[in-house]
């Protein structure tokens, strides 16, 4: 496989539009085969990366360091693995870092996690754990050899007490040696730029990636907007709500709604597209292929 030399931080520095697509590690052999399959599917598109989350379990988490080692090793795609401090010790936490750099994957994602509660849970951290992601980008920095990257949140992290310090927090990470992040998904551009613009009034240039989800089952993205905090805007509900019973018409109207979303980050500034295609790939190539013939990506 060809050596993927440059860095995702370099590449974003030079001015490159970067695409990705977020996997999530399979449960079984089906899942993985599905899995596969969106992989081998989006791969010809030549995303500038794809990225694998981290689950809660000891046995998805082996899943997400082996999934994300196999796509550096089996294909031609940088692949940026997640990691999280639940349910884990910082020794155990290091062990994974290795493990990741052992298996080739130089890019990480350093994330605080979700509490094993679930998102909306009282977040306590693992004994002998870390208690921030921030502490995660310094560990990941200090042992080297990673790419680092950190998660951002358009409409302010849940428990962030405002908006300001939640930027405060993206500007710390940044500082202790992140180097790009992606956002948490949204659906008002508005959001986003308002979060570029508290972090660049705080002097710091990190880019930031918006996530991409866009709405095909109106049940599944309103119970994950719910879970992490995004607001369903009001002009989305109203053209999604009439329809909701009616698939192939939910489905139409949210590839439609994401393309458009898409339109308006990439006029405004916004460095790439990260898109959250929870193991399909037959909606991120649609939009992704609309965005293309329009010459946007
Ligand atoms: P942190 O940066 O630690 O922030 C968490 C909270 O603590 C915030 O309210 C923040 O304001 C506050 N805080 C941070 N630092 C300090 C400090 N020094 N002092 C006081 N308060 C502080 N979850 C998973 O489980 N697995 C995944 O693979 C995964 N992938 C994700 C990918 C993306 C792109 C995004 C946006 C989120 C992802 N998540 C994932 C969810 C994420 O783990 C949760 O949103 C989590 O609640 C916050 O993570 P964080 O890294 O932003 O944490």
């Amino acid at each position: 496989m060809p050596e993927i030399s440059e860095s995702l931080a370099a590449r974003l520095r030079s001015g490159h539009r970067s695409v990705s697509f977020e996997f999530f590690p399979p449960k079984d052999d089906e899942g993985e085969e599905i899995l596969w399959r969106s992989i081998n599917d989006l791969e010809p598109l030549q995303p500038t990366f794809v990225s694998v989350t981290y689950g809660a379990g000891g046995t998805s988490q082996d899943r997400t360091v082996r999934v994300t080692g196999r796509i550096v090793e089996e294909t031609s795609l940088r692949a940026v693995g997640h990691l999280t401090l639940v349910g884990q010790s910082a020794a155990e936490i290091e062990g994974v870092l290795k493990q990741y750099a052992a298996a080739g994957v130089d890019h990480v994602l350093a994330l605080r996690g979700d509490p094993k509660g679930g998102p909306r849970a009282p977040w306590e951290p693992f004994p002998e754990g870390m208690e921030h992601a921030v502490e995660l980008v310094e560990m990941a920095r200090d042992l080297g050899g990673f790419c680092i990257g950190v998660a951002a949140f358009p409409e302010g992290h849940p428990d962030a007490p405002t908006l300001e310090r939640d930027a405060e927090v993206l500007v710390e990470k940044a500082e202790a040696g992140a180097e790009y992040a992606i956002t948490q998904l949204f659906f008002r551009a508005s959001d986003y730029f308002n979060l570029v613009d508290r972090v660049r009034s705080l002097g710091n240039d990190i880019p930031i990636i918006p996530g991409i989800m866009p709405i095909l089952n109106f049940a599944q993205v309103a119970r994950m907007a719910e879970l992490s905090g995004a607001d369903l805007p009001a002009e989305v509900l109203a053209q999604i709500e009439p329809i909701a019973d009616d698939r192939e018409a939910v489905r139409a109207k949210g590839i439609e709604l994401a393309t458009q979303l898409c339109r308006d980050l990439l006029a405004g500034g916004a460095p790439g597209l990260h898109f959250i295609t929870l193991n399909r790939s037959k909606a991120t190539r649609e939009i992704f292929e609309a965005l293309r013939g329009e010459g946007l990506i």
